[in-house]
């Protein structure tokens, strides 16, 4: 099942990309693990799946532990200060990077660790009171000018979690937005090369993608229903 969900999703991303002139290998598709047990991970690296997304450090930690090291593993989640130690190093990607004090912290911890530290800045597109980031665009431009001012924190882009609904069309708006955002001469000097935009959950992936999304982020969509009963 994992695998044939893998394949559809897959499928939908190269439509999309069809539809609008891009390269469909400029995707990479995001498995969201989280709540999701190890063998459910392995069916998903069966499959050819290699990049993980998680919301949870420990989690994180216990599943980089058992499954195979090839794995790309995206911190998506809100990420808490004291935590940092605990991932530096072993993400590929730090998603979800909303205050300049949290940068300083994965600086901090990139120096000890001798590393370098790859990051998006998340942005609050909806400016939703639920979501993390915010609205302000010129504190959002603020931030990414300081994060990237730090000599061990990469910053490769900009991240958000759009509005949650039926329609997903209702969201193209927001993912365009992000993308002219990223892409101010303001901030020449600011990412790593061109700006990645990770955009798209299940329910809004495809519209993402023709909004210019490098990383989706797909958990139900491969996974199943997540159950919270046990895990919150
Ligand atoms: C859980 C989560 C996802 C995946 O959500 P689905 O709707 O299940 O695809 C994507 N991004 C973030 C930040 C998440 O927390």
């Amino acid at each position: 099942m994992i695998a044939e969900n893998i394949a559809i999703v897959k499928e939908k991303i190269a439509e999309a990309c069809k539809k609008s002139g891009r390269d469909a290998s400029s995707v990479t598709l995001i498995s969201v693990s989280k709540t999701k047990p190890v063998p459910m991970l392995e069916e998903a690296y069966a499959a050819g799946s290699r990049d993980f997304g998680e919301n949870k450090v420990q989690e994180m930690c216990d599943k980089m532990e058992v499954l195979p090291a090839d794995i790309r593993w995206h911190m998506i989640g809100h990420l808490q200060t004291n935590k940092v130690k605990y991932i530096s190093g072993k993400t590929y990607l730090i998603h979800s990077v909303d205050t300049y004090h949290l940068a300083q912290v994965i600086e901090k911890e990139a120096v000890k660790n001798g590393c370098i530290s790859d990051v998006l800045i998340e942005i609050n597109a909806a400016g939703e009171d639920s979501k993390f980031g915010t609205s302000d665009m010129a504190a959002n431009t603020e931030l990414i000018k300081q994060v990237s001012a730090l000599e061990h924190v990469r910053v490769k882009g900009l991240m958000t979690i759009a509005p949650m609904t039926d329609d997903p069309e209702s969201n193209r708006k927001y993912f365009a937005a992000l993308r002219e955002f990223s892409l101010k001469p303001e901030f020449k000097d600011c990412f790593d090369g061109t700006p990645l935009l990770s955009m798209g959950m299940t329910g809004d992936y495809t519209v993402a993608v023709e909004e210019g999304a490098d990383f989706v982020r797909v958990g139900t969509g491969i996974f199943g229903e997540r159950d919270y009963g046990v895990h919150v």
